[in-house]
């Protein structure tokens, strides 16, 4: 195996891939070089900025210097000692319609210059394209890479087996398993570039969640043209291993300015928003009087700084198991990278499959988008499956989450403790006491220190979809179990009366009988006697 997971967090890992150039590590910005036109050298890219791998070209490459990078060596020619992949043209034929070469000559090529990640002549599906033309693409790619194994010599090269379909998901699907089956060593999603320049990050989750639930899981994924630093973390989180950025270098071109919350026109700037080394010597206003190759150097090299910024920040988030919360901040930069965020509920089960579900620190919960979180799909599918109320169980009684964690600790289970007290031993051994918290739901007190019930921080008031789900999931537990009683203890304050209501109308349904007491509206005394009547009343028919 070429490649070795390391950590993980949602489908994010941080992985070792061996080249025969040496070992990089994942999530990888493989910077786009243009031997025509390059505002950084490779060199540079390596020893300054910390880039251990670039791409470029083959197309161009042997359209334009045919022979001098197989005399030289594809890493001398370029002057670069780390990992160089090579790309073959295709997004030529997506900007072009086609390209003046087979794909036997473009395999051959990269095999003679010794690229250390090699691509085969796909064909992109794009954009705005009818179903029945990304299904030819689908079908040709897949035909090419079949082909590509009866001709490949070199084995020391790791290739990459091409994804299409665009955004008809079905034929992403169906080319992620045909592809899946081949022995390649990485797969790569084409075809992107037009869905993000649109803004549709939601359709784009979709296309690399169809690949991925498709494809070998533990091969490494190259999303082709995914080069600004907002939408890495989504990417990443999604299980995309690699990236390449031309948007670096077309960007600078452009005098704009990339930061990991969006992007800026030079002109816009009375203050670079960044701490890199070029942007800490100098002034936006100062730049803008540059010579225009001056200041395009002057911003690829910031755009880079900022790029490797944000993939540390996310390798770091991996390794802390707070993926989740820097993603959620970081969609924060664009309402269509929000919705993407929002729509990533429907793929809650195949994320909580393949994310570690107990992490080094504790939760946050800011709202009801953590409700997709894997933490919380898990501890619902393991309620859902194993969890049985203890067996002499008669009353179920429903106390509201506390501050203070875990539950019983805090100052409010106190009165619970004294009215166990009062029943005596044998009664309040029918009292099962469970509490409704948010996100989770329905927490027995027997569960309420495992792990992450009580390591999560919420914020204050909850919102409407999270005392929903939370309501909802109250609902469910009353179904599935068989009390002959449900008590709740009723906080309105934070609760409102929704949940109150959905309680009562599940029981009614279900012939259990309910009792609810408000906790706010009386003096603790009062609750206590009540709660002691209550349980008394029905601990005795
Ligand atoms: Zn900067």
């Amino acid at each position: 195996m070429s490649f070795e997971t390391k950590e993980k967090d949602l489908l994010a890992r941080i992985g070792k891939l061996k080249t025969k150039s040496g070992t990089v590590e994942t999530p990888l910005l493989f910077p786009v070089i243009n031997p025509n036109i390059q505002p950084v050298s490779p060199r540079k890219l390596k020893e300054t900025f910390g880039f251990e791998a670039v791409i470029t070209n083959a197309y161009i490459l042997k359209k334009r210097f045919q022979n001098k990078p197989i005399e030289q060596g594809l890493h001398k020619f370029l002057d670069f000692d780390g990992a160089v992949m090579t790309d073959s043209g295709a997004y030529q034929i997506l900007v072009y319609g086609g390209v003046e070469m087979s794909q036997a000559e473009i395999v051959e090529y990269q095999e003679r210059i010794g690229s250390d990640i090699a691509t085969i002549l796909d064909i992109p599906t794009g954009w705005k394209v009818t179903k029945t033309h990304a299904a030819k693409t689908v079908e040709e790619t897949l035909r090419r890479a079949k082909d590509f194994f009866k001709t490949k010599t070199r084995d020391d090269i790791l290739w990459v087996g091409p994804v299409q379909g665009g955004r008809h998901l079905d034929l992403v699907a169906k080319s992620a398993i045909e592809t899946g089956k081949l022995p390649f060593q990485i797969h790569a999603l084409g075809s992107p570039t037009e869905v993000m320049e649109n803004y549709r990050f939601d359709v784009l989750a979709d296309m690399i969640m169809m690949a991925k639930m498709n494809l070998p899981f533990e091969r490494p994924l190259h999303l082709f043209g995914a080069g600004h630093p907002m939408m890495f973390s989504l990417a990443v989180a999604l299980g995309c291993d690699f990236f390449d950025s031309a948007a670096y270098a077309l960007y600078a071109r452009e005098n704009r300015y990339m930061t990991e919350n969006g992007t800026w026109r030079l002109s816009e700037l009375d203050y670079f928003l960044c701490p890199c080394p070029r942007c800490a010597s100098e002034t936006p206003k100062e730049v803008m009087e540059k010579t225009p190759k001056e200041r395009e150097e002057f911003l690829a090299e910031h755009n880079l700084y900022v790029c490797q910024a944000e993939l540390k920040r996310i390798k770091q988030a991996i390794r802390d198991g707070k993926l989740w919360e820097h993603l959620e901040m970081r969609v924060h930069a664009h309402p269509a990278l929000f919705t993407a965020l929002k729509k990533l509920k429907k793929h809650g089960d195949f994320i909580e499959k393949y994310s570690p579900t107990v992490k080094r620190s504790g939760l946050f919960f800011f709202s009801s988008i953590g409700l997709a979180r894997p933490e919380v799909v898990h501890y619902r599918n393991r309620m859902l499956e194993r969890y049985c109320p203890p067996e002499n169980a008669r009353v179920l009684l429903l106390a509201p989450q506390t501050r203070k964690k875990p539950f019983h600790k805090a100052q409010e289970f106190n009165r619970l403790k004294q009215v166990s007290k009062r029943l005596g031993e044998e009664l309040s051994g029918n009292v099962h006491v469970c509490f409704y918290a948010a996100p989770f739901g329905v927490i027995p007190l027997e569960l309420d220190e495992v792990y992450p019930l009580s390591q999560h921080e919420i914020a204050l008031p909850l919102d409407r979809e999270t005392v929903d789900y939370v309501a909802d999931q109250v609902s469910d537990y009353i179904k599935r179990t068989h009390y002959e009683t449900v008590v709740l203890l009723h906080d309105p304050q934070q609760w409102g009366d929704s949940a109150k209501k959905l309680c009562k109308s599940t029981c009614l349904k279900k012939g259990v009988r309910f009792e609810h007491v408000n906790i706010k509206a009386e003096g603790s005394k009062n609750i206590l006697t009540r709660l002691d009547m209550i349980l008394r009343k029905h601990l005795s028919e």
